[in-house]
């Protein structure tokens, strides 16, 4: 009996002592929080985790992996703080919510969960839908389907007539009075309401419309819609369950009302003024840009009948503007997280953020770690995601080429690491 226990244990200490490794080779690595790439590296992995970094190539063991990347640039992969997976832009989009089932909607986002994590995006923040995004999230977590990690908001919540009000623009037979259930709500204790649902229906987080949008069925693409004290309650019952508030805003007044009311990031900022750059800066509030679906509306919109007659203008006016207050914005010192609205334009282009980020005048590096550390840090995952370094979750990227000298090369995404199982390998490996 003795002989059998040391023998079960002997056994188990071996495959303790040799389980198996995953060395990759990196001729370059960014790991998303030193100031400059470094050459000739190996990432060390064991299951989902990165549990050293070295420099030169590591010889592995006879049974441990490695993956040749020895000409590539491996990065963390990447996190995009704002998409929609319930979606996709195409003409006459508007008529879709009378014909999908929440079935056909879920078909379609498996697809873009897809493509979005092929294009090395390892982690979204899903910005709203109607809760599709909640299973869709659970799916990927259970493996059914594959897809980034997903941290969603479920249903936004707007107020009466708002930029998430669910029925905007509908007949008035069919518009009904959506309340705190369905995301809609009217003074702060319907805003407690609201969040209370959001966490019984398993959402990650709080996504408001503190202004109009642009592609709601209502007239005004930028006026405040929340008041101050509406936004308070939402964040202050947001605390309650560990949640962080993202703002949808374009005005200026929205904004301001928003980042005084204490919500953790601004989404779009199209508007922002100088008083709203100060309160950013005093308050640590996040700008998530979405430049690419600022340009790509504004394209979309010179496309007869692409959007409804009450959109169209809204595009035109608000969708080019976005990159400028970026611009602005990161020059003054407002904190910056990557996030692109895909959904609003086709997923998997979410890689075309960085090009605009740098023609901006941000600097390739800075783009790169606001797609990785800084999206991590507003994200509250800054000690799991977002870096190269050792007990961090192993996601890891690499592209075809030198992203830090050619914008392109976002686009040429080869290899594809979620949480240490490799989806994506268009490299040699032995
Ligand atoms: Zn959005």
């Amino acid at each position: 009996m003795k002989q059998i226990l040391s023998a079960i244990l002997f056994s188990t200490v071996c495959l303790l002592a040799s389980a198996q490794k995953t060395y990759i080779w990196c001729g370059t690595l960014i790991d998303g929080v030193s100031g400059g790439p470094k050459t000739n590296m190996t990432i060390l992995i064991e299951k989902n985790k990165i549990v050293a970094v070295e420099n030169g190539f590591s010889k592995p063991a006879a049974d441990d992996k490695t993956i040749d990347l020895k000409t590539k640039t491996v990065t963390p992969g990447w996190i995009d703080m704002h998409v929609h997976f319930e979606g996709e832009t195409k003409k006459g989009a508007v008529a879709d919510r009378f014909i999908d089932n929440p079935a056909d909607v879920a078909f379609a986002s498996i697809k873009y969960a897809n493509v979005t994590l092929m294009a090395g995006f390892t982690t979204v923040r899903d910005l709203g839908g109607s809760g599709v995004n909640i299973s869709l999230r659970n799916a990927i977590n259970k493996g059914l389907v594959t897809g980034p990690r997903i941290f969603t908001a479920g249903k936004s919540i707007a107020t009466t007539g708002g930029h998430a009000d669910p029925t905007n623009g509908y007949r008035k037979d069919l518009m009904g009075d959506p309340g705190p259930k369905e995301g809609v709500i009217n003074g702060p204790e319907e805003a407690y309401h609201a969040v209370r649902q959001r966490y019984k229906e398993g959402s990650d987080l709080i996504k408001i419309t503190a202004t109009g949008g642009v592609l709601s069925q209502t007239k005004d693409g930028a006026n405040a819609q929340f008041t101050e004290e509406e936004v308070r309650a939402i964040v202050t019952a947001a605390k309650d369950y560990g949640f962080k508030v993202a703002a949808h805003a374009h005005g200026a007044e929205g904004i301001k009302r928003a980042i005084r009311g204490g919500v953790n990031s601004i989404e779009h900022g199209t508007f922002m003024d100088d008083e709203g750059i100060e309160l950013m800066k005093q308050y640590g509030t996040w700008l998530v840009p979405t430049i690419t679906a600022g340009k790509s509306t504004a394209d979309s919109a010179k496309i007869p009948g692409y959007y409804t007659d009450i959109v169209t203008p809204k595009a035109l006016a608000t969708g080019p503007q976005i990159q400028a207050t970026f611009a602005k914005a990161y020059k003054a010192g407002v904190k910056i997280a990557f996030g692109t609205d895909a959904g609003v334009f086709k997923h998997g282009l979410n890689w075309l953020e960085f090009g605009y980020m740098i023609e901006a005048g941000m600097p390739a590096m800075e783009a790169i770690k606001a797609a990785t550390i800084n999206a991590a840090d507003l994200l509250g995952m800054k000690n799991q995601l977002g870096s190269i370094e050792p007990g961090k979750f192993a996601d890891v990227i690499a592209v075809d080429g030198d992203p830090l000298k050619d914008p392109k090369v976002f686009g040429k995404v080869i290899f594809v690491m979620k949480d240490g199982v490799v989806f994506k390998q268009d490299a040699k490996s032995f």
